[in-house]
Protein backbone atom coordinates (compact mmCIF):
# COMPACT_ATOMS: atom_id res chain seq x y z
CA UNK A 1 0.00 0.00 0.00
CA UNK A 2 1.89 3.41 -0.91
CA UNK A 3 0.78 6.48 1.27
CA UNK A 4 -2.16 7.83 -0.89
CA UNK A 5 -3.79 4.35 -0.28
CA UNK A 6 -3.69 4.52 3.05
CA UNK A 7 -6.87 6.19 4.18
CA UNK A 8 -9.28 4.17 1.84
CA UNK A 9 -7.56 0.79 2.99
CA UNK A 10 -8.60 1.69 6.99
CA UNK A 11 -11.96 2.62 6.25
CA UNK A 12 -12.31 -0.26 4.28
CA UNK A 13 -10.67 -2.47 7.02
CA UNK A 14 -12.91 -0.61 9.94
CA UNK A 15 -16.04 -1.50 7.96
CA UNK A 16 -14.97 -4.77 8.02
CA UNK A 17 -13.98 -5.02 11.86
CA UNK A 18 -17.34 -3.63 12.80
CA UNK A 19 -19.23 -6.52 10.11
CA UNK A 20 -17.05 -9.00 12.09
CA UNK A 21 -18.05 -8.19 15.24
CA UNK A 22 -21.42 -9.37 14.70
CA UNK A 23 -20.60 -12.62 14.42
CA UNK A 24 -20.79 -13.78 18.24
CA UNK A 25 -20.96 -17.34 17.98
CA UNK A 26 -18.08 -19.44 20.21
CA UNK A 27 -16.81 -20.11 23.48
CA UNK A 28 -13.86 -18.75 25.16
CA UNK A 29 -11.40 -21.53 25.55
CA UNK A 30 -11.60 -22.99 29.26
CA UNK A 31 -8.80 -25.90 29.48
CA UNK A 32 -6.61 -23.85 30.65
CA UNK A 33 -8.09 -22.32 33.91
CA UNK A 34 -7.07 -18.04 33.13
CA UNK A 35 -7.90 -18.12 30.00
CA UNK A 36 -11.36 -19.15 30.47
CA UNK A 37 -11.28 -15.47 32.43
CA UNK A 38 -11.05 -13.82 29.02
CA UNK A 39 -14.00 -11.01 28.16
CA UNK A 40 -15.91 -13.29 25.46
CA UNK A 41 -17.35 -9.63 23.73
CA UNK A 42 -13.35 -8.28 23.57
CA UNK A 43 -12.29 -7.47 20.41
CA UNK A 44 -9.53 -5.41 18.45
CA UNK A 45 -7.59 -5.23 15.22
CA UNK A 46 -3.80 -4.11 14.77
CA UNK A 47 -2.14 -3.60 10.97
CA UNK A 48 0.70 -2.30 9.88
CA UNK A 49 1.64 -1.92 6.09
CA UNK A 50 5.41 -3.12 5.11
CA UNK A 51 6.08 0.83 4.86
CA UNK A 52 4.86 1.33 8.61
CA UNK A 53 2.27 2.69 8.54
CA UNK A 54 -0.69 1.60 11.56
CA UNK A 55 -3.98 0.89 12.28
CA UNK A 56 -5.76 0.21 15.45
CA UNK A 57 -9.16 -0.59 16.38
CA UNK A 58 -11.19 -1.80 19.56
CA UNK A 59 -14.92 -2.86 19.87
CA UNK A 60 -15.42 -1.69 23.65
CA UNK A 61 -13.29 0.50 25.97
CA UNK A 62 -9.90 -0.73 26.32
CA UNK A 63 -9.86 -3.08 23.56
CA UNK A 64 -7.50 -1.49 21.47
CA UNK A 65 -4.63 -1.67 24.40
CA UNK A 66 -5.62 -5.17 25.85
CA UNK A 67 -2.86 -7.46 26.43
CA UNK A 68 -3.72 -11.22 25.68
CA UNK A 69 -0.92 -14.00 25.56
CA UNK A 70 0.11 -15.51 22.77
CA UNK A 71 -0.42 -18.59 23.33
CA UNK A 72 0.04 -20.58 19.81
CA UNK A 73 0.75 -18.06 17.75
CA UNK A 74 4.37 -18.67 19.62
CA UNK A 75 4.69 -21.38 17.02
CA UNK A 76 5.73 -19.42 13.87
CA UNK A 77 8.04 -17.44 15.54
CA UNK A 78 9.86 -20.53 17.60
CA UNK A 79 9.99 -22.33 14.50
CA UNK A 80 11.70 -19.13 12.33
CA UNK A 81 14.34 -18.99 15.30
CA UNK A 82 14.83 -22.34 15.08
CA UNK A 83 15.55 -22.21 11.73
CA UNK A 84 17.38 -19.16 12.40
CA UNK A 85 19.82 -21.27 14.80
CA UNK A 86 20.33 -24.71 13.04
CA UNK A 87 18.86 -24.49 9.01
CA UNK A 88 16.24 -25.76 7.59
CA UNK A 89 17.67 -28.95 6.81
CA UNK A 90 18.25 -29.40 10.72
CA UNK A 91 15.55 -28.33 12.40
CA UNK A 92 13.47 -30.37 9.59
CA UNK A 93 15.37 -33.74 10.73
CA UNK A 94 13.30 -33.12 14.01
CA UNK A 95 9.93 -32.10 12.73
CA UNK A 96 8.19 -32.24 9.58
CA UNK A 97 6.19 -30.00 7.61
CA UNK A 98 3.06 -31.95 6.41
CA UNK A 99 -0.86 -31.05 8.34
CA UNK A 100 -1.46 -33.87 10.90
CA UNK A 101 -5.08 -33.77 9.53
CA UNK A 102 -5.84 -33.89 13.30
CA UNK A 103 -6.09 -32.10 16.34
CA UNK A 104 -3.44 -29.87 17.59
CA UNK A 105 -2.64 -31.81 20.89
CA UNK A 106 -2.84 -35.33 19.68
CA UNK A 107 -0.61 -37.72 20.34
CA UNK A 108 0.95 -39.18 16.78
CA UNK A 109 4.07 -38.64 14.84
CA UNK A 110 4.95 -38.94 11.03
CA UNK A 111 6.24 -42.18 9.46
CA UNK A 112 9.78 -40.86 10.46
CA UNK A 113 8.30 -40.42 14.09
CA UNK A 114 8.66 -36.97 14.11
CA UNK A 115 5.70 -34.29 14.95
CA UNK A 116 3.76 -33.71 12.41
CA UNK A 117 4.89 -29.80 11.63
CA UNK A 118 5.94 -26.99 14.00
CA UNK A 119 2.47 -25.21 14.03
CA UNK A 120 0.93 -28.09 16.35
CA UNK A 121 1.63 -28.41 20.36
CA UNK A 122 4.16 -31.60 19.47
CA UNK A 123 6.09 -29.61 16.80
CA UNK A 124 6.57 -26.32 18.88
CA UNK A 125 7.19 -28.28 22.14
CA UNK A 126 10.38 -29.91 19.55
CA UNK A 127 11.02 -26.00 18.16
CA UNK A 128 11.28 -25.24 21.33
CA UNK A 129 14.12 -28.05 22.61
CA UNK A 130 15.75 -27.04 19.74
CA UNK A 131 16.18 -23.39 20.75
CA UNK A 132 20.17 -23.14 22.70
CA UNK A 133 19.39 -26.50 24.97
CA UNK A 134 22.15 -26.00 26.68
CA UNK A 135 21.94 -22.90 28.21
CA UNK A 136 19.89 -21.93 31.47
CA UNK A 137 16.33 -20.86 31.36
CA UNK A 138 16.47 -17.38 31.68
CA UNK A 139 18.92 -16.56 28.93
CA UNK A 140 17.14 -19.72 27.16
CA UNK A 141 13.62 -16.85 27.60
CA UNK A 142 15.28 -13.68 27.51
CA UNK A 143 16.53 -14.70 23.90
CA UNK A 144 13.22 -15.38 23.05
CA UNK A 145 11.89 -12.11 23.81
CA UNK A 146 14.43 -10.36 22.32
CA UNK A 147 13.48 -11.92 18.96
CA UNK A 148 9.61 -11.16 19.54
CA UNK A 149 10.60 -7.12 20.71
CA UNK A 150 12.66 -6.77 17.55
CA UNK A 151 9.92 -8.47 15.34
CA UNK A 152 6.84 -6.24 17.30
CA UNK A 153 9.22 -2.52 16.18
CA UNK A 154 11.61 -2.59 19.78
CA UNK A 155 8.31 -2.15 21.99
CA UNK A 156 9.00 -5.39 24.33
CA UNK A 157 6.41 -7.80 25.16
CA UNK A 158 5.37 -8.57 28.57
CA UNK A 159 4.76 -12.22 30.08
CA UNK A 160 2.03 -13.15 31.69
CA UNK A 161 3.09 -15.48 35.22
CA UNK A 162 -0.35 -16.06 35.91
CA UNK A 163 -1.25 -18.06 32.61
CA UNK A 164 2.28 -20.00 32.64
CA UNK A 165 1.12 -21.18 36.26
CA UNK A 166 -2.22 -22.31 35.64
CA UNK A 167 -1.43 -24.13 32.37
CA UNK A 168 1.98 -25.38 34.12
CA UNK A 169 -0.64 -27.35 36.34
CA UNK A 170 -2.84 -28.09 33.58
CA UNK A 171 -0.07 -29.35 30.78
CA UNK A 172 -0.78 -33.35 30.93
CA UNK A 173 -1.45 -33.60 27.53
CA UNK A 174 1.72 -31.47 26.34
CA UNK A 175 4.01 -33.49 29.04
CA UNK A 176 2.55 -36.84 27.12
CA UNK A 177 3.42 -35.50 23.85
CA UNK A 178 6.93 -34.84 25.17
CA UNK A 179 7.37 -38.19 26.67
CA UNK A 180 5.85 -39.80 23.26
CA UNK A 181 8.55 -38.22 21.70
CA UNK A 182 11.20 -38.86 23.91
CA UNK A 183 10.17 -41.97 23.74
CA UNK A 184 10.43 -42.55 20.34
CA UNK A 185 14.47 -40.84 20.61
CA UNK A 186 12.83 -37.51 18.84
CA UNK A 187 15.02 -35.00 20.91
CA UNK A 188 18.01 -33.54 20.67
CA UNK A 189 20.45 -35.17 22.78
CA UNK A 190 21.08 -31.99 24.76
CA UNK A 191 17.66 -30.87 25.36
CA UNK A 192 16.24 -32.27 28.34
CA UNK A 193 12.28 -32.48 28.82
CA UNK A 194 11.25 -30.79 31.51
CA UNK A 195 13.48 -27.39 30.84
CA UNK A 196 12.21 -27.58 27.31
CA UNK A 197 8.41 -28.10 28.61
CA UNK A 198 8.89 -25.08 30.69
CA UNK A 199 10.16 -22.71 27.49
CA UNK A 200 7.42 -23.95 25.33
CA UNK A 201 4.84 -22.79 28.40
CA UNK A 202 6.56 -19.41 28.96
CA UNK A 203 6.79 -18.60 25.25
CA UNK A 204 3.12 -19.19 25.21
CA UNK A 205 2.51 -17.19 28.14
CA UNK A 206 3.74 -14.26 26.33
CA UNK A 207 1.75 -11.10 26.48
CA UNK A 208 1.29 -8.77 23.87
CA UNK A 209 -1.45 -6.56 22.23
CA UNK A 210 -2.68 -5.87 18.20
CA UNK A 211 -0.36 -3.14 17.80
CA UNK A 212 2.53 -5.10 18.50
CA UNK A 213 1.33 -8.24 16.95
CA UNK A 214 0.31 -6.57 13.62
CA UNK A 215 3.85 -5.09 13.83
CA UNK A 216 5.52 -8.90 13.63
CA UNK A 217 2.71 -10.06 10.86
CA UNK A 218 3.87 -7.00 8.90
CA UNK A 219 7.82 -8.14 9.81
CA UNK A 220 7.12 -11.03 7.94
CA UNK A 221 4.99 -9.93 5.55
CA UNK A 222 7.95 -7.60 4.55
CA UNK A 223 10.20 -10.92 4.27
CA UNK A 224 11.65 -10.36 8.17
CA UNK A 225 12.66 -6.43 7.85
CA UNK A 226 10.34 -5.05 10.51
CA UNK A 227 8.83 -1.85 8.80
CA UNK A 228 8.70 0.29 11.77
CA UNK A 229 12.62 0.25 12.80
CA UNK A 230 13.93 -1.18 9.28
CA UNK A 231 15.66 -3.97 11.49
CA UNK A 232 15.94 -7.73 9.52
CA UNK A 233 14.80 -9.84 12.19
CA UNK A 234 14.53 -12.99 10.42
CA UNK A 235 16.86 -14.22 6.90
CA UNK A 236 14.25 -14.07 3.62
CA UNK A 237 14.30 -18.05 3.72
CA UNK A 238 13.05 -18.23 7.02
CA UNK A 239 10.25 -16.03 6.56
CA UNK A 240 9.38 -18.50 3.30
CA UNK A 241 9.72 -21.50 5.27
CA UNK A 242 7.54 -19.90 8.04
CA UNK A 243 4.93 -18.46 6.01
CA UNK A 244 4.80 -22.06 3.74
CA UNK A 245 3.88 -23.96 7.05
CA UNK A 246 1.60 -20.94 8.33
CA UNK A 247 -0.56 -21.12 5.18
CA UNK A 248 -0.91 -25.26 4.91
CA UNK A 249 -0.68 -25.70 8.94
CA UNK A 250 -1.64 -22.78 10.94
CA UNK A 251 -5.48 -22.62 11.54
CA UNK A 252 -5.34 -25.96 13.45
CA UNK A 253 -7.92 -29.02 11.42
CA UNK A 254 -9.46 -26.14 9.59
CA UNK A 255 -6.26 -25.32 8.10
CA UNK A 256 -7.06 -26.54 4.67
CA UNK A 257 -10.29 -24.89 4.70
CA UNK A 258 -9.01 -21.38 5.04
CA UNK A 259 -6.41 -21.93 3.05
CA UNK A 260 -9.15 -22.25 0.51
CA UNK A 261 -11.34 -19.93 0.89
CA UNK A 262 -8.93 -17.20 2.52
CA UNK A 263 -5.46 -18.30 0.98
CA UNK A 264 -3.48 -16.30 3.45
CA UNK A 265 -0.41 -17.64 5.85
CA UNK A 266 -2.13 -16.99 8.97
CA UNK A 267 -1.68 -18.45 12.82
CA UNK A 268 -4.23 -18.30 15.36
CA UNK A 269 -3.81 -19.42 19.19
CA UNK A 270 -6.62 -20.70 22.08
CA UNK A 271 -6.10 -17.04 23.90
CA UNK A 272 -8.23 -16.18 20.65
CA UNK A 273 -5.30 -13.99 19.23
CA UNK A 274 -4.80 -14.23 15.00
CA UNK A 275 -1.99 -12.68 12.84
CA UNK A 276 -2.87 -13.02 9.39
CA UNK A 277 0.23 -11.78 6.89
CA UNK A 278 -0.33 -10.17 3.65
CA UNK A 279 2.98 -10.83 1.74
CA UNK A 280 4.26 -7.67 0.23
CA UNK A 281 1.49 -5.59 1.95
CA UNK A 282 0.11 -5.52 5.31
CA UNK A 283 0.52 -7.82 9.34
CA UNK A 284 -2.95 -7.81 10.78
CA UNK A 285 -3.27 -8.80 14.16
CA UNK A 286 -6.81 -9.81 16.07
CA UNK A 287 -7.88 -10.72 19.00
CA UNK A 288 -11.48 -11.84 20.08
CA UNK A 289 -11.52 -14.40 22.66
CA UNK A 290 -14.66 -16.47 21.40
CA UNK A 291 -13.35 -19.47 19.32
CA UNK A 292 -15.68 -22.00 16.60
CA UNK A 293 -15.43 -25.78 17.12
CA UNK A 294 -12.13 -25.84 15.43
CA UNK A 295 -10.34 -23.53 17.82
CA UNK A 296 -10.44 -20.68 15.79
CA UNK A 297 -11.77 -17.06 16.92
CA UNK A 298 -14.58 -17.20 15.01
CA UNK A 299 -14.70 -13.62 14.25
CA UNK A 300 -11.15 -13.60 12.88
CA UNK A 301 -12.21 -15.66 10.35
CA UNK A 302 -15.20 -14.05 9.43
CA UNK A 303 -13.10 -10.97 8.85
CA UNK A 304 -10.40 -13.04 6.75
CA UNK A 305 -12.87 -14.37 5.40
CA UNK A 306 -14.79 -10.73 4.32
CA UNK A 307 -10.96 -9.33 3.69
CA UNK A 308 -10.29 -11.33 0.66
CA UNK A 309 -13.54 -10.10 -0.51
CA UNK A 310 -12.32 -6.74 -0.66
CA UNK A 311 -8.65 -7.18 -1.77
CA UNK A 312 -7.14 -9.44 -4.23
CA UNK A 313 -5.16 -11.09 -1.70
CA UNK A 314 -6.09 -14.88 -1.88
CA UNK A 315 -2.60 -16.41 -2.67
CA UNK A 316 -4.33 -17.23 -6.10
CA UNK A 317 -6.53 -14.49 -6.54
CA UNK A 318 -4.05 -12.90 -9.43
CA UNK A 319 -4.66 -15.72 -11.50
N1 LIG B 1 -0.53 -23.32 25.38
C1 LIG B 1 -1.49 -24.01 24.57
C2 LIG B 1 -1.32 -25.50 24.73
O1 LIG B 1 -0.22 -25.95 24.73
C3 LIG B 1 -1.31 -23.58 23.15
C4 LIG B 1 -2.31 -24.21 22.28
C5 LIG B 1 -2.87 -23.30 21.25
O2 LIG B 1 -2.91 -22.08 21.35
O3 LIG B 1 -3.31 -23.92 20.29
O4 LIG B 1 -2.25 -26.24 24.85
Amino acid sequence: LVTGEFGPFRQRVYDLFHYASQETGGQVAAYIPELAKADPDAFALGGCTIDGQRLSIGLNEGDETREFCVQSVMKPINYAIALELLGEEVVHTYVGREPSGQSFNEITLDRLRRPHNPMINAGAIMTSALIRPTHDMNSRFDFVQRVWRSASGGEASSFDRATFESESHHADRNYALAYFMREHGGFPEEADLFTTMELYLRCCSIQTDVRRLAAVAATLANGGVNPVTERQVFQRETVKDVLSLMLSCGMYDFSGEYAFTVGLPAKSGVSGTMMIVVPGVVGLALYSPRLGAQGNPERGVEFSRQLVRSFPWHVYAPI
